[in-house]
């Protein structure tokens, strides 16, 4: 089932999510609905709090459902070890339309729990890693725009607010400053 994205400036973007404690059946929907939310939206990843559910699940698939075996379905991810540099465009299902250089390490270690209740690790390289910083962010309640500079911030939080008013944003609630 497709669910509704939690558009910026949603409080549920801004909370830090739960941990899940049992992976049951409604985690396995969950990670079923979001992974066809992202495809509906030809998005690359989402996290939970995206759709309105504060907990630390989130689906990652950087073809975004060509090649449907690099899916990735993590449960409490954590990154524990980050090394290297790089710095690419980034956008969020969250903040449709608006899109910002984004400087993220280059290579990531990731442990999680796979939906049979494994634990698993591996390693994230360039966009694979620059996708996982991305959706574990928002496990924080931190958004992309809070990575770019404060000058930059305002220029994109001022274009949201415009584009509200236009109605051409996807969210009826007014921007705060
Ligand atoms: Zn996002």
């Amino acid at each position: 089932m497709i669910r509704k994205i939690h558009t910026f400036p949603d409080s549920v973007l801004r909370k830090k999510a739960q941990p899940v404690e049992n992976i049951d059946v409604d985690i396995s929907e969950l990670l079923n609905d979001m992974t066809e939310t992202m495809y509906n939206q030809k998005g690359v990843g989402l996290a939970a709090p995206q759709v309105g559910v504060s907990l630390r699940v989130v689906v990652i698939d950087t073809t975004s459902g060509e090649q449907p075996d690099t899916l990735l379905h993590l449960i409490n991810p954590e990154i524990t070890a980050a090394e290297g540099e790089q710095t690419g465009e980034e956008g969020c299902l969250s903040i449709p339309g608006e899109y910002e250089p984004v400087r993220r390490y280059n290579r990531v270690t990731v442990k999680a729990f796979n939906p049979a209740g494994e634990e698993i690790e591996f390693e994230a390289e360039g966009f694979l890693a620059r996708a996982v910083q991305h959706e574990l962010d928002h496990l924080e309640g931190v958004l992309f725009i809070d990575r770019i500079p404060p000058y930059k911030r305002d220029i994109v939080k001022k274009h949201i607010k415009r584009r509200i008013a236009d109605g051409d944003y996807g969210t009826i609630e007014d921007v705060q400053s």
